[in-house]
């Protein structure tokens, strides 16, 4: 019974930091729901070292020198896809989420693709 709740609260803070489940898509999919490439790669340095859940089931800190896309999104976040580190057949799209519209909150995993 104990142990029980305790697998739930160690659920609830994973599924946090995970944030919510990604769609797992094909290569044709997973471009269409990434949308309109940026022409020019944004400076994302600001989000070294923030945690993001990969498709390969890992969880990566960002780091700018990793191979990654911007892409277009409506509003203040970023929307990427970061190719995982370990695998290069492997790609997430990654969006930036916020609290109160000012602080970086965490990366959220919208979908993923393993070709
Ligand atoms: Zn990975």
């Amino acid at each position: 019974m104990s142990e029980n709740l305790s697998i739930f609260r160690y659920n609830l803070i994973k599924n946090y930091i995970l944030g919510n489940i990604m769609k797992i898509l094909n290569m044709e999919s997973f471009i269409l729901e990434a949308g309109v490439q940026l022409p020019t790669t944004r400076d994302m340095s600001a989000y070294n070292g923030k945690a993001f859940k990969c498709v390969c089931g890992d969880i990566h800190n960002f780091e700018s020198n990793m191979d990654f896309r911007n892409f277009m999104t409506n509003s203040i976040n970023a929307k990427m896809i970061i190719t995982c580190p370990n695998y290069p057949n492997m790609a997430t799209i990654v969006k930036t989420k916020y609290k109160f519209l000012f602080f970086f909150d965490k990366f959220e995993s919208l979908a993923g693709t393993k070709q």
